[in-house]
């Protein structure tokens, strides 16, 4: 019998590329749901059924798991370091409601399984003061002292979602992820991460024959960065398994700094750059995933970081020419 998934926040990024990969596999009937369809379009295909739902809503959160056996929930209030720095009492808002109503609406409707999309933002911010820091492991989170509102929030829906396993037997896994990036993301208007907001910066300097690029901080900071390819596979992988019943790690243990980042994506554009640093929100120092766990129970990224570097810059090129270089 067909598997009933509802994708949470399938309007945006990784939840409009999973429902691709959940369809393609033929196993699946999917509904998506979101406050807005994907901006860009859907990556692969459509979900059999979509629909407009605003999850702060209790009633909205019915009827989005309405009827299906597993629910991957990705919606949130998310964006980029310097967006989530700036609206903390609305994120820590919208996030508990809709984290909360998800998790009580399946459990109500009798869903099977559930993932909830946790963040590296859970991590303590003591451990990750160094650039050249050491992979975060799972159990690392503890003592806690996240990210304020957004990670606060995460690790909070974690342990709930642990809850709603001993007291209610309803199986939930969650993903913690580690700077997921790649096409169909968001590019622009503030709520875009570095990777994306880099390669907008490169392709406008490359199409209007300019070389400055600004980078926020001295851009020593380091972080690592996994595919969208990859994180979808793992992210399906993770839902399926029988084993993992913790948080786990999804990411890539490539530990690159934003100034080398920028060079990197410079070189897969084939273009030369002067790195301009300027004052800007530059969160943590330093953080890495230990991938231990993944390797062993998910299995391992698949693509480079140049690799997606470069199919993530051309798509980004492509939007910067279709907007008339982010005029419209
Ligand atoms: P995204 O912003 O592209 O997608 C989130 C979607 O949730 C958006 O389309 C948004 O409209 C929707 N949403 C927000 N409020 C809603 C509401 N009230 N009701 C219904 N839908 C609502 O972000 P993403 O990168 O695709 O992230 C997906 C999940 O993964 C999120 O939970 C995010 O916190 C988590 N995450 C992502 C990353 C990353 O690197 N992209 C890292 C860590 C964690």
């Amino acid at each position: 019998m067909t598997t009933r998934v509802c994708v949470t926040g399938a309007g945006g990024f990784i939840g409009s590329h999973l429902v691709g990969l959940l369809k393609r596999s033929g196993d699946y009937w999917v509904r998506g749901v979101d406050l807005k369809e994907p901006e860009w379009g859907w990556p692969e295909s459509p979900p059999d059924d979509f629909q407009i739902r605003d999850l702060r809503r209790f009633d909205d959160a019915l009827l989005s798991v309405h009827n299906c056996d597993q629910v991957y929930a990705l919606a949130a209030d998310m964006g980029g370091i310097g967006y989530i720095h700036s609206v903390h009492a609305q994120i820590a808002y919208n996030n508990n409601l809709i984290s909360n109503h998800t998790l009580e609406a399946a459990r109500l409707m009798g869903v099977q399984r559930y993932l909830f999309t946790s963040s590296a933002c859970v991590y303590p911010l003591y451990l990750q003061t160094d650039a050249n820091v050491k992979p975060l492991k799972e159990s690392d989170a503890y003592p806690a002292m996240p990210e304020d509102a957004y990670g606060w929030e995460k690790l909070m829906t974690e342990r709930t979602c642990r809850h709603y396993t001993e007291d209610y037997g309803m199986l939930t896994r969650v993903a913690r992820f580690h700077n997921i990036y790649g096409p169909y993301g968001a590019w622009r208007g503030g709520k875009e991460k570095a990777p994306a907001a880099l390669c907008r910066k490169i392709a406008l300097a490359e199409l209007t024959g300019k070389n400055h690029i600004e980078i926020w901080g001295d851009g020593e900071q380091t972080r690592s960065f996994c595919y969208i390819v990859d994180c979808k596979f793992l992210l399906h992988q993770l839902m399926m398994s029988d084993d993992v019943i913790l948080p786990i790690n999804i990411g890539t243990d490539r530990l690159i700094s934003i100034n080398d980042l920028a060079y990197l994506i410079a070189y897969v554009a084939d273009m030369d750059i002067v790195i301009e640093h300027v004052p800007g929100t530059q969160g943590v120092r330093g953080r890495n995933a230990d991938i231990s766990l993944m390797n062993l129970y998910l299995g391992s990224p698949q693509i480079s970081l140049e690799r997606g570097l470069k199919e993530t810059y051309e798509w980004i090129k492509e939007q910067v020419i279709l907007s008339g270089y982010g005029i419209r």
